[in-house]
């Protein structure tokens, strides 16, 4: 399907113009015909008419390298640098290819005079740049939306390692690793839950043109069972086209709340309502936990919210209060600094980054103090019983399980599968 027109007209409008001027003057015209010459060059013209053209190359397809230019790659192609300048200006889409990046990919095919015949460049991932000389011998640019054939594809897995190295070896990428660490994430800790005998099994879509593979879609629905306990996600795609996934049941596979604000972060003090302050030596409540971290390392919204306050506060040094909702609200202290143009009243995403690690206020090194209130009542954040998101809306939820079950009966059926595996592998095994 054509999103934009050919970009480019000219050649059209060359031959059209040159049809309106009409063919050569006929006084220059009888001067040639006259001469032996003029007759030689129009029995090589004729012949040359009815003789196939030559063939064009094939399709080179070319991996930009770091910092490499589209002129760059057309000289190494033996094609001009001013054919490269003038790709770029056929179409706001052709511009694009001014900003290469390393690992883009475009496919170049050349003319047997060796200039530009034609030449693809994927945008985006939804549309296709195509540029490409008409029977005039101008470039034009036209750009195409992508139209992939979606295909179901599955694979399972039994850990023994890693779920990289056991994900991997089931087939799957790790882009689709990434995801299905992302969607089990608020459930399970990769780092430290995985036991060896957990499986997972993943439905995903694999992106098809022409019959040829091009890379992996989403995942369509995934199971992961760990230590005994099934973890179950299935798609779905809002109007809007955004993804988002949901238990069978449709509640949300996202908690509200991220358990921790800070990644890579160790525990250095926990939630104890009778500790000894390290400044001030005193048997006083420590309402939070402490996250040892070095000076400058981001802090995350745990949930979405608004800012209820930002501003220096005593012992808390530089610190901002997150609102969510009507029972909760979120604690970060002793901050370096805040992130630019945060205010109060701002409202905050999940996992935005509101300020820096730092040791403002009452504390001895650099460290993230984070508390979590449920009703103004101070909780243990490593314990606290975290709220999942939303819902999907009932008005979609019966739509959804009809179109979802299929799917779930696959799942049922992988989990057979690998149970039949298991069952094969004990027999085999006893003597
Ligand atoms: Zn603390």
């Amino acid at each position: 399907m054509l999103l934009a027109a050919v970009a480019t007209r000219e050649g059209v409008a060359k031959r059209q113009s040159a049809i309106v001027d009409g063919a050569l003057p006929s006084d220059i015209a009888a001067t040639l015909s006259s001469t032996d010459a003029a007759f030689t060059e129009s029995i090589q013209a004729a012949l040359a008419d009815t003789l196939p053209p030559p063939e064009p190359s094939d399709w080179v397809t070319v991996e930009v390298q770091r910092g490499q230019t589209l002129s760059q790659i057309f000289e190494a192609h033996g094609l001009g640098f001013s054919e490269a300048i003038a790709v770029t200006k056929l179409s706001p889409e052709s511009a694009r290819l001014k900003n290469l990046r390393a690992g883009d990919k475009l496919q170049l095919r050349k003319t047997p005079e060796s200039r530009l015949a034609e030449l693809r460049f994927e945008l985006d991932g939804k549309a296709t740049l195509h540029v490409r000389r008409d029977t005039e011998n101008q470039l034009e640019a036209v750009t195409t939306a992508i139209e992939y054939e979606r295909r179901q594809a599955q694979a399972m897995g039994i850990i023994e390692n890693s779920l990289f190295l056991d994900g991997q070896r089931a087939g799957l990428s790790n882009r689709l690793l990434m995801q299905l660490a992302e969607i089990f994430g608020y459930d399970i800790d990769f780092a430290l839950d995985l036991r060896v005998g957990d499986r997972f099994a993943v439905i995903y879509e694999e992106l098809y043109r022409d019959d040829e593979k091009l890379r992996d879609g989403d995942i369509i629905a995934a199971e992961f069972v760990n230590r005994g306990r099934s973890f179950r996600a299935v798609r779905y795609i809002d109007q809007s086209g955004n993804t988002a996934y949901y238990t069978p049941e449709g509640d949300s596979i996202r908690k509200a709340f991220l358990r921790t604000p800070v990644d890579f972060a160790r525990i250095s003090s926990h939630f104890n309502l009778r500790r000894r302050h390290p400044i001030l030596n005193t048997i006083r409540a420590h309402k939070g936990v402490d996250y040892a971290a070095s000076a400058g390392t981001p802090i995350r919204a745990t949930a979405d919210g608004k800012v209820e306050f930002i501003g220096v506060k005593g012992g808390y040094g530089r610190v901002v209060i997150l609102k969510h909702g009507s029972q909760y609200t979120t604690l970060y202290a002793h901050m370096s600094r805040f992130r630019s143009g945060l205010r109060a009243g701002l409202t905050v995403r999940q996992g935005q980054v509101i300020g820096y690690v730092g040791a403002s206020g009452l504390a001895t090194a650099p460290h993230l103090h984070y508390e979590f209130r449920v009703n103004g009542v101070h909780k243990d954040p490593v314990t606290v019983p975290l709220p999942r998101a939303n819902p999907l809306p009932r008005s979609v939820l019966a739509q959804w399980k009809l179109e979802s079950a299929p799917i779930l009966a696959r799942l049922d059926a992988m989990a057979e599968q690998h149970l039949a595996r298991v069952q094969a592998t004990a027999t085999t095994a006893t003597p």
